[in-house]
């Protein structure tokens, strides 16, 4: 349906930097979702008077690959300040942030619309430190909270994008972009589960045409890619019922309520003085020596984007193709070592397989490239069978069946099932005869129009050859045989 409202969308995503050590200290980053509470803490931390915190290198270098990897500009020096409220899982009463002098600004990634490539602008990836936890119990009638400092300074990246979203599935591309970066980087597992990624979105609406913006309001609390398509979908839907009704948007944070599938107010929105932010004084400018910044710069993988580029002109891959194998680094790095490991098969071929039959497995078991039994070897072993008409589709998909439950050759799989395919002329000829001589009404009738009976009769050559003649090779001999019957 055409709405006489744009969407203008811009995301905020924070990413836990998954470095050993925490931001200002050293303890370590541990998994808050699991274990016991508060075994990773100590008097920085936990945000005693007088601490002082000392700048985690490898947090930076984390960083620093990030905004690289977003074509940023950086900042070889940036300030670390203070941004203060009060809330009882932020002990010290501030968080140390980066407001002014930000690490990085001005960058951008490529996402795919439905009308295209778009380059979304990036205003600023900045370092700051993590929260405590609360939970909140209820136990013999009592409510109370309990404190977890366990993620409390753990490192945190945040990154900010220009507010050129205009559709649900833009929001949807642009966070998985900006997922598959943090990880193709290696600084963040992109889970968010466990609350290691959080987005937020900022959303207005504004008419048709209008170059104004409309006011936004933020969403939190979103902990899956599927809670990120609803609760940008409702929201849309709110402003839009909203305005439509002569009322007017409010700037403020919402909650998403994934159970209830609604948006709910959680405070109006603060502006900038509340926090009174000021430089951090117990820590000095952070300077970044321009030789490391582009050692970090040379280090960086090929990202998805380039690397889906040249997929598609090297193996002439689909973008489609290019962009589910990319998205993943694993996934991406099986598939160019199945393709150099391949005698017969093309990159075609073993893109197909990869991405169709044994995409297939792994979804359904919930398996990830990493804890497949079998390796690319294996997958370039089994295509290559496929491409000299040793097995047919079908047998191999047996095959593929075996060899992810578990493990072992493909060669040795085809033999010990019995799954080599028949091509022999003789024998298909053979058969073909038999299955026309069968059913004289369904030839007699396929040859007066009846176009789909061929398919039953194929059907019928490959229920005596057990699955394992050549397909194609049926096909033709059918057809021969058919046409000469015609005659
Ligand atoms: P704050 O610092 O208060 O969170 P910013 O102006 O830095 O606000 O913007 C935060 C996010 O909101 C950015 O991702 C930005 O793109 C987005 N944003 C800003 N204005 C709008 C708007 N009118 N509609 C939608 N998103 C917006
Ligand atoms: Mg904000
Ligand atoms: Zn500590």
């Amino acid at each position: 349906m055409a709405s006489k409202y744009q969407p203008v969308i811009g995301l905020e995503v924070h990413a836990v930097l998954e470095t050993r050590s925490k931001m200002f200290c050293a303890c370590p980053v541990v998994d808050s979702t699991v274990g016991e509470p508060n075994i990773a803490v100590c008097p920085i931390c936990a945000g005693m008077p007088g601490m002082l915190p000392v700048i985690n290198e490898a947090a930076v270098e984390y960083a620093l690959r990030v905004a690289l990897a977003l074509n940023c500009t950086i900042n070889l020096t940036s300030i670390f300040a203070r941004k203060s409220y009060f809330y009882p899982d932020l002990p010290k009463g501030f968080q140390i942030s980066q407001y002014e002098q930000p690490l990085a600004q001005n960058g951008w990634l490529t996402i795919d619309t439905v009308d295209g490539e778009q380059r979304v602008a990036i205003r600023r990836v900045h370092i700051e430190e993590d929260t405590g936890k609360l939970t909140h119990v209820e136990r013999d009638g009592e409510r109370y909270s309990l404190v977890d400092l366990n993620r409390s300074g753990v490192p945190l990246l945040e990154i900010v994008t220009e507010p050129e979203l205009h559709s649900v599935e833009a929001v949807r591309n642009c966070a998985y972009a900006l997922r598959s970066i943090l990880r193709y980087v290696g600084v963040n597992s992109g889970n968010l589960e466990k609350g290691l990624m959080r987005i937020e979105p900022n959303i207005s609406i504004r008419p048709v045409g209008s170059r104004e913006f409309g006011t936004r309001a933020e969403i939190k609390n979103l902990n899956s890619f599927r809670s990120l398509e609803r609760a940008t979908t409702y929201e849309l839907a709110r402003q839009e019922q909203l305005v439509e009704a002569g009322g007017a948007v409010v700037q403020q944070t919402l909650g998403w309520d994934d159970a209830r599938g609604t948006t709910q107010a959680q405070r109006s929105k603060e502006v900038a003085e509340d926090y009174r932010y000021f430089p951090e004084p117990d820590l000095p400018p952070l300077v970044v020596e321009k030789a490391w910044v582009e050692k970090i710069r040379k280090g960086l993988p090929e990202l998805p984007q380039a690397r889906r580029e040249r997929f598609i002109s090297k193996y002439g891959l689909k973008a489609y193709d290019a962009n589910v194998i990319v998205a993943e680094r694993e996934v991406a790095d099986f598939y160019e070592a199945a393709v150099a490991a391949a005698k017969t098969a093309d990159a075609k071929l073993i893109a197909n397989w990869l991405t169709g039959p044994l995409f297939g497995l792994m979804n359904e078991a919930g398996v990830e490239m990493g804890d497949l039994r079998f390796g690319a070897k294996q997958l370039a072993a089994l295509c290559d069978q496929v491409a000299v008409g040793k097995v047919n589709a079908a047998g191999a998909r047996e095959v593929l069946g075996v060899l992810f439950a578990e493990g072992g050759s493909p060669a040795s799989i085809i033999k010990a099932r019995g799954l080599q395919q028949i091509s022999d002329s003789g024998q298909l000829a053979a058969w073909v005869g038999e299955v026309i001589a069968a059913h004289p009404k369904q030839s007699a009738d396929y040859l007066a129009g009846n176009a789909p009976l061929l398919n039953f009769l194929f059907g019928q050559v490959m229920q005596k050859a057990g699955g394992k003649a050549n397909p194609a090779a049926v096909r033709d001999e059918l057809q021969a045989q058919l046409s000469k019957l015609g005659k």
